[in-house]
């Protein structure tokens, strides 16, 4: 069997993920030789883990090797540091915060935990502190996370997965090996294009995990061969894979959920319902060094990380006056939800460019 990407014959199996394992990818192919697999791997698939790896921690994403990491945040009101792990959701980075001269922060549970900390405080070295105001725990921090559809790097990363896919299920490598210059990075070219046009919110999210989904379909009609990728529910994007495509009609459909579970994994030859056709002069480009920022997109995700942030305390008391529950009130998970789709209040309904360096290439 020769390599999809450099034509040598495969000597050793490597097993190379179609989605990256990194953000919980189930779909696997022997078809790629060791070495493209750990070149393409180094390069891109780490683009794609980086441009996501909030959702990957903040959801618990399985992944086989490894935890997912912890990541440092700074809450928008107190500007403190709060860290963001899997399953715990986001904690105050520390239960001591040193916030001036001889002047700490300390979050604390109850008096005997209050006296504990005071001591490992005094023990550092400080002498004579005295209490000077509650500090309470927040219940509903607030942040903003920003998400992006990803810098160059992370476009061509969509295109080998839209490449990798169309062989696994038995595409035609004449349709396709165009693009093995674009993922390799040795060419420039239109090919991969955000997608938010017609997708609704998806709004039964409480106990139904986000999706990575793969659909691939040739018209022949329209002579176009075209992948839709989306991960997380919320990034997505076309690849345009030939617009001159001369092959058979054929839809490919891969649904899986982030925690591994394949739920649609199936090749149509006949009586097809294609998707709406895709008008090229509505697509969006990004160049290199542009990126977008998804706002309304990331919606979905928003909620339910505010809802994995308070899922924890479910069953626990309020600290804090919330909307219209009062401090003290218990929280079922009805409140968690009320509180979860309720504070994420900055609703914006489109994709913009970004300026932002933290986006940039
Ligand atoms: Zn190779």
């Amino acid at each position: 069997m020769k390599c999809i990407y450099c034509s040598t014959e495969i000597t050793k199996k490597s097993e190379e993920h179609i989605i990256p394992q990194s953000i919980g990818g189930k779909l696997t192919t022997f078809t790629v030789c060791e070495e493209c697999n750990h070149e393409l791997g180094n390069k891109l698939d780490k683009e794609l883990s980086n441009l996501t790896k909030i959702a990957s921690a903040m959801l618990n994403v399985h992944r086989d090797r490894g935890k997912s990491p912890g990541i440092q945040l700074t809450e928008k009101e107190t500007n403190e540091p709060y860290v963001l792990k899997s399953k715990k959701g986001l904690k105050s980075a520390s239960d001591i915060l040193k916030i001036g001269d001889n002047e700490y922060k300390i979050y604390y549970n109850n008096e005997i935990d209050l006296e504990k900390k005071l001591k490992i405080l005094n023990k550092k070295g400080n002498k004579n502190l005295i209490l000077n105001g509650e500090s309470q725990y927040q219940d509903n921090p607030k942040f903003e996370f920003m998400f992006s559809t990803g810098n160059y790097k992370a476009l061509r990363s969509i295109a080998k997965i839209a490449y990798e896919a169309y062989l696994h299920f038995g595409g035609n490598i004449i349709w396709v090996k165009h693009l093995i210059s674009y993922i390799k990075g040795y060419s420039a070219g239109y090919i991969v294009f955000p997608n938010y046009n017609e997708y609704p919110a998806v709004e039964d999210f409480w106990d139904n995990k986000p999706t990575h989904s793969i659909l691939i379909y040739g018209k022949t009609e329209i002579r176009q061969l075209i992948a839709q990728i989306s991960l997380f529910d919320t990034w997505r994007y076309i690849v345009i894979l030939n617009d001159n495509y001369l092959g058979e009609n054929v839809l490919i459909t891969f649904i899986q959920n982030i925690e591994g579970e394949i739920q649609e994994n199936k090749i149509e030859y006949k009586n097809i319902i294609f998707p709406p056709e895709i008008e090229k002069d509505n697509l969006q480009y990004i160049t290199p060094k542009n990126t977008l920022i998804l706002q309304s997109y990331s919606y979905r995700l928003q909620r339910l990380f505010a809802y994995e942030n308070i899922k924890s305390k479910i069953g626990t008391r309020l600290y804090t006056d919330i909307l219209n529950y009062k401090k003290g009130t218990i929280i079922t998970k009805e409140i968690a939800m009320d509180i979860s789709k309720n504070s994420i209040s900055n609703f914006r309904s489109e994709v913009i460019d970004f300026n932002n360096s933290r986006f940039q290439t």
